[in-house]
């Protein structure tokens, strides 16, 4: 086999709650999966089919830190639970989907909202306002059988201790084991992929020197300071 010319990229981890280390193959997130957030984005919450873009493996940062982005001055928060496969295929059934996943963490889906907007507006991908470096904060993976498999429980953001989003994992339109079955029709799940599940109504902008606390009961905390 012929050696890399240029050196191998690090494969990005999530560090689990048991102490090891949740590598990460593709992120693809969910949009409008909270019919309140739906609604205060200007959609209709009715159950129509669901539709994901992806973030990179490499956006997403367990540091605790968010740096504000450039080219953006509108950096919105979207707390999110996140699930993490330990293995996959395609066509997998929703009464089999669950099989498939290694645990759950606490994730944001932080997005340059006025990028985003000029992207959907012009009919182009929503990269420049999702996918870019560190866009990602996430607190450790916790094994399933640590923390079950949550559908149900508070999901909330606070900034400064003003509570910004709240939630319950129950109204999720999609469930978890729909959007992993839905996926695996489209595309060839494996190991180490992860799913940010959508965010419930509350997105706001954020500011250099903000404390965000995103907390999804049962699974855990992550606290991200913007610098
Ligand atoms: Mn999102």
């Amino acid at each position: 086999m012929s050696s890399h010319v240029i050196p191998a990229p690090e494969v990005p981890v999530i560090p689990t709650s048991d102490g090891g280390a949740f590598p990460v193959r593709r992120v693809y997130c969910i949009g409008r999966n909270f019919a309140a957030h739906a609604v205060e984005m200007g959609h209709d919450p009715n159950r129509e089919p669901p539709f994901f873009f992806q973030k990179n493996p490499n956006n997403l940062d367990a540091s605790g830190e968010f740096p504000y982005p450039p080219h953006s001055s509108d950096v919105h928060h979207e707390v999110e639970l996140l699930v993490g496969l330990k293995s996959g295929g395609t066509n997998i059934p929703v009464e089999k989907a669950l099989d498939h996943v290694w645990g759950y963490g606490v994730s944001l889906d932080m997005t340059r909202r006025d990028l985003q907007g000029e992207a959907k507006k012009m009919g182009r991908p929503w990269e420049i306002g999702k996918a870019f470096e560190r866009s990602g904060p996430v607190g450790p993976m916790h094994p399933v059988s640590e923390v079950g498999h949550p559908d149900h429980g508070r999901i909330a953001l606070k900034v400064n201790g003003d509570v910004r989003q709240e939630g319950d994992l129950n109204q999720m339109i999609w469930k978890v084991p729909e959007m992993i079955s839905y996926l695996s029709d489209y595309f060839e799940l494996q190991a180490g992929d992860v799913i940010m599940a959508g965010t419930p109504a509350g997105v706001n902008a954020i500011e250099r020197g903000d404390e965000m606390v995103a907390t999804i009961a049962g699974v855990g905390t992550l606290k991200v300071t913007v610098v």
